[in-house]
This record gives structure tokens, sequence and C-alpha cells, in this order.
């Protein structure tokens, strides 16, 4: 979305809300438009990007694919400038001019806050190396292989 923003640069205290959907089809985890909302405001001469983007995700869980759906609520909070005067801060974004192009900063934050790995809880088990079985359903009857070292073990005890 372009936002006309010479008005909030010139008068301290003004404020534009803004709402809308951003369609990132590039991104296969999410499973339909994100919706962007929030305001650019001007506090003290300073010009804050202030918005959340609500995406919602559905994907096969990394570990146990099973089909996941999840809602991530993504902060983008930034300040705006038309000049930098020797800052070395990520959260500054520069201005070419005072027509603002909102799209590739929205996806540029959402691809950093998704999570790198999608799984369908944080401890989810996973599913069972011999037979397949999800253990997030209850366990399985396969016996984990002994630890060879302990089965020497036993076998010097049993003589
Ligand atoms: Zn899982
Ligand atoms: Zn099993």
């Amino acid at each position: 979305m372009i936002l006309e923003l010479e008005p909030i640069f010139n008068n301290i205290g003004q404020k534009l809300d803004f709402e809308y959907q951003l369609s990132l089809p590039e991104l296969s985890l999410l499973k339909k438009p994100v919706n962007v909302k929030g305001s650019v405001f001007n506090r003290a001469g300073v010009v804050h990007f202030n918005a959340v983007a609500s995406c919602e995700a559905a994907a096969p869980c990394d570990r146990c694919a099973e089909m996941t759906e999840k809602h991530f609520d993504v902060p983008v909070e930034h300040v705006l400038v038309t000049a930098l005067n020797n800052e070395e801060n990520d959260e500054l974004i520069l201005l070419s001019d005072m027509r603002f192009e909102t799209d590739a900063l929205i996806r540029e934050d959402i691809i950093l806050a998704l999570p790198s790995s999608y799984l369908c809880r944080e401890d989810c088990k996973g599913v069972c190396q011999y037979c397949g079985k999800n253990l997030n359903h209850g366990s399985c009857s396969c016996q984990a292989p002994a630890d060879p070292r302990l089965a020497v073990l036993r076998q010097l005890l049993d003589e």
C-alpha cells in the first residue's frame, strides 16, 4: 500500500490510520493474505510507523506432519526518516520521498518473525521411527533397541 506521508512529516501530532490485505503467495506457510493494520504518526517531530500483521498459517508439522493451523501477530514498528545523520539503527527506515510503499517492509518483518521450525505444538513427540505412528496420539509397542554397551554388560553379568 502507498501512504502519502507529507502531511504527517509536516505536522506534529498528525496521524494516519490504515488497514489492508497483503497477499504474499511466495510464503507457502500462509494460507491467506495477511491483514495489516496500523498507523503512522508524528510524535514530537519523530515519525513512527506502527502496525500489526495478522498471519494465518497452515502447514504440516515439521516433526509429525499433521496439518496445523496457527495464528501469528507480527509487530512492524519503525521510525521513518527522510535523511540519515550517521545513525546506525535497524529501526530507522530511510524514505526517498514522502510516498511510502509499505509492502516490502512488512514482508521483510514477517519473514524475520516466522518460526524456523513449524511445530503443531512445542513438545510435539513426532512419529515413531519404526512403525510411523504419531506419538502425540499415544505410544506404540515398538521397543527402542537396547544400548549395545548395556547389552555387553548384561551378557557379562549373565555368564
Ligand atoms: Zn507435530
Ligand atoms: Zn512404533
